[in-house]
């Protein structure tokens, strides 16, 4: 939680105009964690967790094939692969390559797997250009946060879907984060229950410039929509793109045969939304300040 925090604190400076020098810096930091190993598991029903210490990928398994959400960064692909094997599942078999968010976090491993896999790449309709451009909203110059553009399939708005064996995954559209952030829910098997989840797109600041953005323009209200529609969504199963924002890790330590799943929790999803509007508007009452200063 400590470096989720001081993340913040500093892309949150960057936003407002730190030097290059110390957003390479910054990403070479938390580069180590996005790139540490770590165990994949069974998080519940057909969702197994196959990313890295610091950034997820989700593999849902289906009787036909499977589909991946997310990547980390394009180093982190032969953990992703081997991850995957190590659950006995085929990164072959992989029929659909879903993206969160195009952030360079979470889709540096894209290309290479949509061309190894020949799977399907969809995403939000307002992401594709930033996919297929290689490039973060607002900081389109920042080489470090640059990556491998690719190109999407399918655009997909809400209520969109994509069904697979029996699988069918519903897309929510939860611009803010990114223009095009979207968020995917499913239905899973919990023993005999039958349970709701949610991958959130994200709703962190991060390096968004809220104030004058030329490439996000009604970023503010895109947020806002969001959290209106978060605030009160019911979902028993809460995950995300950074698993510090599910508490992943203290979670799957939890986890028991015979005993209830820890990732099963009826609120964690609507109290993590009360956090980031709060985080959201100091951050912009920061941001706007800082514009009204420099006038
Ligand atoms: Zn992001």
């Amino acid at each position: 939680m400590r470096i989720a925090a001081a993340l913040f604190c500093v892309l949150a400076a960057l936003a407002t105009g730190a030097s290059a020098q110390s957003l390479k810096d910054v990403i070479a930091k938390y580069t180590i964690a996005w790139n540490t190993p770590t165990e994949p598991f069974n998080i519940i029903g057909n969702i197994h967790y196959v990313g890295t210490n610091g950034l997820a990928s989700y593999l849902i398994t289906t009787p036909e094939g499977h589909v991946l959400i997310d990547t980390g960064l394009p180093e982190a692909n032969p953990q992703i692969k081997g991850s995957i094997a190590k659950l006995g599942f085929k990164v072959a078999d992989i029929k659909y390559l879903l993206n969160t968010h195009a952030h360079f976090d979470h889709t540096g491993g894209l290309a290479e797997l949509k061309q190894e896999t020949r799977a399907q790449l969809l995403a939000g309709e307002r992401d594709k250009p930033l996919l297929e451009g290689g490039t973060y909203p607002g900081q389109e110059s920042a080489v470090e946060l640059k990556f491998q553009p690719v190109k999407v399939d399918r655009t997909v708005a809400e209520g969109d879907t994509v069904s697979l064996g029996g699988v069918t995954l519903t897309a929510h559209a939860t611009p803010g984060h990114s223009p095009g952030c979207t968020s995917w829910t499913l239905n899973v098997k919990d023993g005999d229950s039958t349970r709701s989840a949610i991958i959130f797109c994200s709703g962190t600041v991060a390096l968004n410039r809220l104030v004058s953005n030329p490439t996000h323009p009604g970023i503010v209200e895109d947020y806002k929509k969001t959290f209106a529609w978060a605030r009160d969504y019911k979902v028993d199963v809460f995950l995300a793109p950074h698993p510090e924002m599910y508490g992943m890790h203290e979670k799957r330590q939890r986890i028991a045969a015979g005993a209830p799943n820890p990732f099963v929790n009826r609120d964690a999803f609507n109290t993590y939304i009360a956090g980031l509007e709060t985080a959201f508007d100091a951050a912009l009452a920061k941001q706007k300040a800082e514009t009204e200063g420099k006038k």
